[in-house]
């Protein structure tokens, strides 16, 4: 599903990823751990074409994101191609992100009504089914601002759900919630990801979530996988001594 192959990116002299190469299969969850600063946010956001690589290739359900092949050379891929990747594609940031000028309705009919084309009629039952998933059936026509952290979280998660996404990336979702509010936003993730087959890649430092979410752990450091396997591997027996010292820091 998602694949990265020798992928580089720089940022003027800094090499945030060099030689990175990974594959995440369909409808595996594998969750990103590390240092501040190991490249793991980089990562998500080259796959949302935020970022562009300068080296390597990235794919996406076996659609490059960053080149094609034409007439047997290698050449950055066209928009319209990379666009209709990228709807494949949700992610939940740290900090919501939610468009404030709209109540929660407009942002969750906003993107499927003029990115899928998707009628208004479809799109408001889908937002109203999403709000119930995610316990804020009540709060259509709220705006984020009279909502909670963890309730604007939520939000931010059905507004990516509404997309219908193949892939969901996760950027330290709780990062930015009182205490209180982490558990219920978590719950709310592990029951997305047992009911249905999207495939996801969380950076978090939520460690217990890591451990009980993910099919598989990925240990960044200095913008390389230092060590990937099953979570109650890396997480009981990690084999690295850098992800040795990680987990005693934070667990
Ligand atoms: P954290 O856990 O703190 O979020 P991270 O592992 O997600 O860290 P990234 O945010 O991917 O790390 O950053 C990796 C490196 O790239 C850092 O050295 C950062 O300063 C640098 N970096 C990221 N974005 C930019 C940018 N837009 N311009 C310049 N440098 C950047």
């Amino acid at each position: 599903m998602i694949v990265f192959d020798g992928v580089e990116k720089r940022f003027g002299d800094n090499v945030v990823l060099s030689e990175l190469s990974f594959t995440v299969a369909p409808g595996e969850h594998v969750c990103l751990i590390g240092p501040s600063g190991s490249g793991k946010t980089t990562i998500l956001r080259l796959l949302m074409t935020l970022e562009k690589c300068d080296g390597g290739t990235i794919s996406v359900a076996g659609q490059s994101l960053s080149h094609m092949t034409h007439n047997g050379r290698r050449v950055p891929a066209d928009e319209k191609h990379v666009r209709d990747v990228r709807k494949r594609i949700g992610m939940v940031f740290q900090q919501f992100n939610l468009f404030p000028n709209m109540t929660v309705r407009g942002n969750l009919i906003e993107a499927p009504t003029r990115v899928l084309g998707m009628s208004k009629d479809e799109a408001n039952a889908r937002a109203t089914e999403l709000l119930d998933l995610v316990g804020l059936g009540d709060r259509i026509d709220s705006h984020p601002t009279q909502l909670s952290g963890g309730q604007q979280q939520r939000v931010a998660i059905a507004r990516a759900l509404a997309m219908r996404p193949d892939v969901l990336l996760l950027d330290e979702v709780t990062s930015a919630l009182d205490p209180e509010l982490v558990a219920g936003v978590l719950k709310l993730l592990r029951d997305i990801g047992s009911s249905t087959d999207i495939t996801f890649l969380c950076v978090t430092h939520e460690m217990g979530f890591a451990r009980d979410f993910s099919d598989r752990v990925m240990m960044f450091d200095g913008g390389r996988v230092i060590e990937d396997a099953a979570p109650e591997k890396l997480f009981t027996a990690p084999e690295h001594e850098r992800t040795q010292a990680f987990l005693h820091a934070v667990v």
